[in-house]
C-alpha cells in the first residue's frame, strides 16, 4: 500500500512518515513518559499520567497543607467545574453534568432515580454490556422485583426490546468487542417506545464524538480514568438532561445535594441543579485530575483525536490482516470505523498466553479479556503510528517463535 509519497504505508518508514505528518504528535509530551521502551495500549482501561495533573496534583496536595479547612469555599465547586469540563466533550449543556462517585455509584443513582419517578418498568440490557453494568440492574430489579430483560447482541433500533416506562442501560462503545452503537438512532427507537435510557459512555468519551444533546439523550454515566486520563479511581461523571432535573432525585440523600447545604437544621429538601445527584463530600484531588484531563482534550479538540484514532486503528487493522491473521488471529471488532470505538480486539486461542508474553517479554501492553481476547487500546492523545508498527511487529515474532507457550495457561487475578 504506496503512500502519497510512495512510502509503503504498511512499512515501519510509512509508520514513521504518518508520525511526522501528525498535527497531534505534540501531546504526547504532554505526558509523563518514564519508560521509552514501552508501547502503553490500554489506555481505554487507564490513561497516562498528564504533565500537568502531576503538578496540579502536588499543587493541591500542597494547599491541602497550608489552607486545611479554609480551601473549602473553593473546593466545593469542584464537582459542578469538573463537569463543565466534561460536558464540553459529550454534547452536555455547562449544568447538565456533575463529577462524583464512580460509574458504577452514579448508574444505580440514575436508574433508580427514574424507577422511582416513573414507575415499575423492566430494566433491560444486553447480555454482554460491561459486568458492572449489568450487576447494578440484577441488583436493582431484585431490590425492587421489576424484571431484568437481558438480549443478545449489539443493540440495534429496530430490535430493542422495551416498551414504556422500561429502563435501558447501554453502552456507547462495546468495552469488549469496541462495537460503536448509534447513540442517536437507539436514543430515537427507545424514546418512541416510551423508554429511558441510561448511556454509559466509559469507552466513547475523550476518544470520538459524543453529542448527548443533538441526539435528545436523557441520561449518561462515564469514568474519567480511561481516555479522559485522570488516573486511577478518578470519580466519574453523570449527565442529566436539563429538563429532567425538577423531576428525578437521587436515592442517595446526601448533604451534598441539599439545598442551603449549611443550614443543617432542615429536612432534606433537594437543590434544583444537577448538584442534587451529589452526595457526600467530593474528593477533591481526583477532580482536579479529572479537570486537567478533560483540558488535555478539550485542547487536542474531539475530532482531531477521533480522526487520529480511526487511523490507527486502520493501520492496526491493516498489519494484523497481513501479519496476524496468518499466526491464528481474528478480527473481533467491526472493520467499519462508523461501527468501531477507539479499541481493536484481537481473538486468539492463546490470547491468555500471548497477553503475559507481550507484557513480560515485549515490553507492549494491552489487556485480555476472557475468554480468548487480546484488547489493544487506541489512546490517541499520545499513541504513535510507529507505537502500532512496533506493537504488531513484536506480537507476530513472539507468537511465530512460539515464546508465549512458556506462560502459565490459567488467568490471573487482574486481566
Ligand atoms: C470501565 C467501565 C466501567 C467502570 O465502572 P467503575 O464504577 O468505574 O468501576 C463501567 N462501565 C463500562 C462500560 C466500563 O467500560
Amino acid at each position: 500500500v504506496a503512500r502519497g509519497d510512495g512510502v509503503d504505508a504498511l512499512s515501519r518508514a510509512g509508520a514513521e512518515a504518518a508520525d511526522a505528518a501528525d498535527p497531534l504528535a505534540g501531546f504526547r509530551e504532554r505526558f509523563v513518559l518514564e519508560d521509552p521502551e514501552r508501547i502503553y495500549l490500554d489506555g481505554n482501561s487507564l490513561g497516562r499520567l498528564p504533565v500537568a495533573t502531576r503538578d496540579r496534583l502536588a499543587a493541591i496536595t500542597a494547599e491541602w497543607g497550608e489552607r486545611l479547612v479554609s480551601g473549602w469555599p473553593e473546593w466545593i465547586d469542584a464537582p459542578a467545574r469538573a463537569g463543565e469540563a466534561i460536558a464540553g466533550l459529550i454534547g452536555a449543556g455547562p449544568d447538565e453534568v456533575v463529577v462524583s462517585d464512580s460509574t458504577t455509584v452514579n448508574l444505580f443513582k440514575l436508574t433508580s432515580s427514574v424507577l422511582d419517578a416513573r414507575g415499575p418498568g423492566a430494566l433491560v440490557t444486553d447480555r454482554h454490556n460491561f459486568p458492572t453494568d449489568r450487576y447494578v440492574l440484577e441488583g436493582l430489579a431484585a431490590q425492587r422485583g421489576v424484571e431484568l430483560r437481558l438480549f443478545d447482541g449489539d443493540p440495534e433500533p429496530s430490535t430493542l426490546p422495551c416498551g414504556p416506562g422500561d429502563v435501558v442501560v447501554l453502552s456507547h462503545v462495546s468495552y469488549r468487542s469496541g462495537a460503536l452503537a448509534d447513540l442517536r438512532a437507539l436514543q430515537a427507537a427507545a424514546s418512541e417506545r416510551g423508554a429511558t435510557v441510561v448511556w454509559d459512555l466509559c469507552h466513547s468519551a475523550g476518544a470520538l464524538p459524543v453529542d448527548l444533546r443533538a441526539a435528545r439523550a436523557e441520561l449518561a454515566v462515564g469514568c474519567t480514568y480511561k481516555y479522559l486520563n485522570a488516573g486511577p479511581g478518578a470519580p466519574a461523571y453523570l449527565y442529566v438532561a436539563e429538563e429532567l432535573h425538577d423531576r428525578l432525585r437521587s436515592p442517595i440523600w446526601g448533604w451534598f445535594g441539599q439545598r442551603d447545604q449549611f443550614a443543617m437544621e432542615r429536612p432534606y429538601d433537594p437543590e434544583p441543579s444537577i448538584r442534587r445527584f451529589l452526595a457526600g463530600t467530593p474528593p477533591i484531588l481526583g477532580l482536579a485530575a479529572v479537570e486537567e484531563g478533560a483540558r488535555l482534550t478539550a485542547e487536542a479538540g474531539i475530532d482531531a483525536l477521533h480522526a487520529k484514532s480511526v487511523a490507527l486503528s486502520e493501520l492496526l487493522i491493516a498489519l494484523h490482516d497481513a501479519r496476524l491473521a496468518p499466526l491464528g488471529f481474528t478480527l473481533d471488532s467491526p472493520r467499519d470505523p462508523a461501527r468501531r470505538g477507539s479499541h481493536v480486539s484481537l481473538r486468539h486461542a492463546d490470547a491468555w498466553r500471548i497477553t503475559r508474553a507481550l507484557i513480560e517479554r515485549a515490553d507492549v501492553i494491552p489487556d485480555f479479556r476472557g475468554p480468548d481476547s487480546v484488547r489493544l487500546g487506541i489512546a490517541p492523545l499520545y499513541t504513535r503510528y510507529v507505537d502500532i508498527w512496533d506493537a504488531v511487529d513484536r506480537l507476530a515474532g513472539h507468537v511465530a517463535r512460539g515464546e508465549h507457550e512458556a506462560f502459565d495457561a490459567t488467568p490471573g487475578r487482574v486481566t
